[in-house]
């Protein structure tokens, strides 16, 4: 069964599903995306996606590439088309094609809608959660829009590899003051040695990750506090847990920032109970 791609208006097999040279998000990273997951056949949170996506478009002036309403029967058309129950659908939308120019070209010139989808194994996450990631640190790099979720992820791209090549999972972008932004593909939290819960606020500086949001219901839920405040890299290696959130990796446990072991170097029970609860409180859509 050939995997299907959605490319402005069409449904073609994913082998031959192409863009154009001189499409902007290819020339110039001038495009925004989302990623939502997909679980046991809903996709997850998909409103809250869909919102921070017209938020995206908005703040590049990028108009949007279907109707708001359209664009969920998309996704769920290529959700259903690849048979995926258990993975993600990811959505992107550039500024279109036109002749290399820096400025804006015309009104005339449609943005671009890509969406995709692919089967992700469940059980491989509930494996890595057992034993948990590591994490390395890097100094922030990238521009002070990172806010909009823009396919302009050189810096992500770069030091997401040097985490790899440290053997490690993910890496904390952190700013001049020593203090933790997020992660390469991922919000960054602590649990303090009460128990509270503690992330960076999300005005500026990093992405409001719908995760992170729909992990602030999850909290409530356990009954459990959250701070909205800077923390440093000292204060994280001192917690009593860490973890990272994003649609792939829901609450994924923490268990060495820069080779230094966080508490006994196991997953901590806060993050899995957090990780557990996730699915009866985050919205699902049918697919
Ligand atoms: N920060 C960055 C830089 C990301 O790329 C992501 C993943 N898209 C997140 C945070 C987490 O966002 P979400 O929970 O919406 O996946």
């Amino acid at each position: 069964m050939p995997r299907i791609a959605y490319v402005n208006g069409r449904y073609i097999t994913h082998a031959d599903a192409a863009v154009h040279i001189e499409d902007r998000g290819y020339q110039f990273a001038d495009g925004v995306y989302e990623v939502c997951e997909v679980a046991r056949g809903f996709i997850v949170d998909m409103p809250r996606h869909l919102a921070r996506l017209n938020r995206s478009l908005t703040e590049l002036s990028i108009a949007w590439p279907v109707t708001r309403n359209v664009l969920p029967l998309i996704l769920r058309e290529v959700v259903n088309r690849n048979h995926v129950v258990n993975g993600l659908v990811y959505v992107q939308v550039t500024r279109g094609v036109a002749s290399r120019e820096f400025v804006f070209p015309s009104a005339n010139v449609k943005p671009a809608l890509v969406v995709t989808a692919r089967k992700a194994d469940p059980a491989a996450g509930a494996k890595r959660a057992e034993t948990g990631i590591a994490v390395i640190t890097v100094p922030e790099n990238r521009w002070d829009r990172v806010d909009i979720k823009t396919v302009g992820l050189l810096p992500n791209v770069l030091a997401k590899q040097k985490a790899k090549e440290a053997g490690a999972q993910e890496a904390w972008f952190v700013d001049a003051d020593g203090n933790v932004k997020e992660g390469g593909s991922s919000n960054a939290w602590i649990v303090n040695r009460d128990g509270v819960l503690v992330t960076r606020p999300a005005e500026h500086g990093i992405l409001r990750g719908i995760t992170r949001t729909t992990m602030f219901e999850v909290a409530a839920r356990l009954g459990l506090k959250i701070e909205e405040r800077e923390f440093s890299v000292a204060e994280a290696k001192a917690a009593r847990e860490a973890f990272i959130s994003s649609a792939t990796t829901i609450a994924m446990p923490i268990v060495a920032i820069d080779g230094d072991p966080i508490a006994n170097g196991h997953p901590g029970s806060i993050t899995l109970s957090l990780r557990h609860a996730f699915f009866d409180i985050a919205e699902k859509s049918p697919a």
